[in-house]
């Protein structure tokens, strides 16, 4: 039975499972990586045409039938844990990437997608079942109501491509909403490199803090008027209208402050 509390909601459409496991396009050039393998419905048709791939689950229980499943056991690399404390980077050969999959425990998908961004430069493609609205902050663009600080930084690293919908009925339980598969691509070099990551983060949450009052009021304790229209940044507007170009020219901006 599933646990609530590891955000356990099984897959068990094999059309969705197809598509995704297409969509990820496993093989043996990369370092194959799965969040929250569960009961193995996206391992078992991933592992099929690759040697090896690691999976990192934190409950138990699941964790012991992996152990024992008939044809998988010889091809996993099974790591018991939390993924949000998983350092990603005791997995990495000279070079090769990761791909990194997942149907993720919806609970703790946005800190686990920030975590995963420190690995950015080490991973080729991320593929994750999210709730659907989480694709929706991932994939928006300026101006629009989704889009806020996970928008910023997710583009910061990576591409978004949305991939698929999926209704609640694909999951055994169904969860209480919609979900989608997002793609995630990271950018070999950010188009808009950051000097200092930590800024940027700082720069959003700040701006973002008060999503109806101006960049103006929301940074008024970072930047003044004259640096605003240095970088040529209109300050009356809302924290949802500028680009992810212009929220990190404010954070190097920050950063040379603060040298
Ligand atoms: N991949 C399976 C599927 O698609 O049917 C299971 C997906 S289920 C939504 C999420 C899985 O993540 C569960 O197996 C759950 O035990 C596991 N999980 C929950 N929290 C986790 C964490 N912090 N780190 C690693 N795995 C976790």
């Amino acid at each position: 039975t599933a646990r609530k509390r590891f955000g356990q909601n099984f897959l068990t459409d094999d059309n969705i499972i197809n598509r995704i496991v297409g969509a990820i396009s496993p093989d043996n050039d990369h370092i194959m990586v799965e969040i929250g393998p569960g009961l193995a419905a996206l391992t078992e048709p991933v592992a099929e045409s690759i040697d090896k791939l690691t999976v990192v689950e934190l409950d138990r229980d699941l964790v012991e039938r992996l152990k024992q499943h008939p044809v998988l056991k010889d091809k996993l690399e099974i790591h018991q844990g939390d993924a949000l404390q998983f350092d990603f980077s005791q997995l990495l050969q000279p070079g090769k990437k990761l791909k990194v999959f997942g149907n993720l425990p919806y609970n703790i998908s946005t800190p686990l997608m920030f975590h995963l961004f420190e690995y950015a430069e080490h991973i080729a493609t991320m593929h994750f079942m999210l709730q659907k609205e989480v694709v929706l902050r991932l994939s928006a663009t300026p101006g629009s109501k989704a889009y806020g600080r996970l928008t910023v930084m997710a583009q910061y690293y990576c591409q978004v491509i949305p991939v698929l919908e999926v209704p609640p009925e694909s999951f055994t339980p169904p969860p209480k909403v919609d979900s989608a598969v997002v793609r995630l691509l990271p950018y070999e070099q950010p188009p808009y490199p950051c000097d200092d990551i930590k800024q940027l983060q700082h720069v959003t949450s700040t701006a973002f803090n008060m999503r109806r009052k101006t960049l103006r009021n929301n940074l008024k304790g970072l930047f003044s008027d004259e640096e605003f229209t240095q970088l040529d940044i209109d300050a009356s507007l809302r924290p949802e209208q500028i680009s992810v170009a212009q929220y990190v020219a404010l954070a190097n901006l920050l950063t040379s402050k603060n040298a």
